[in-house]
């Protein structure tokens, strides 16, 4: 994406969330080299952790907001365009940097 106002590691919004059942794997993700203790099972259905308000992979340090697991990432992960309807959704219900989901869980 060209438009740098969606640079997602100064962005990370879709990588935060309050359910943490946010982020289910699908069918895709079966041949991906997800480590086993970053997710959960529920009901027949694989979960990627949360915590903190965001997902497990999500590295916060040096004020950028990067995927651990860029190469491997999920599907959904991989859907997620930067600058869709989705992508705005999540940047004004998370805030840039989930913002908005760190002050509900400070
Ligand atoms: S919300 Fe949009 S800009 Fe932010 S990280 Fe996700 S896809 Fe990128
Ligand atoms: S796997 Fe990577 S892109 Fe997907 S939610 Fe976690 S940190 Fe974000």
């Amino acid at each position: 994406m060209s438009d740098s106002s969606f640079d997602c590691v100064s962005c990370g919004a879709c990588c935060f969330s309050r359910n943490p059942r946010y982020l289910s794997l699908l069918p895709w993700d079966a041949g991906r080299s997800l480590p086993a203790d970053s997710l959960f099972s529920e009901q027949g259905q694989t979960f990627v952790k949360f915590e903190c308000g965001h997902c497990v992979h999500l590295d916060l340090s040096n004020g950028k907001a990067a995927c651990g697991i860029y190469e491997d990432r999920p599907e959904a992960c991989r859907a997620f365009r930067a600058g869709s309807f989705e992508c705005v959704k999540a940047r004004r219900a998370n805030g840039i940097m989930g913002e908005r989901v760190r002050l509900v869980a400070a």
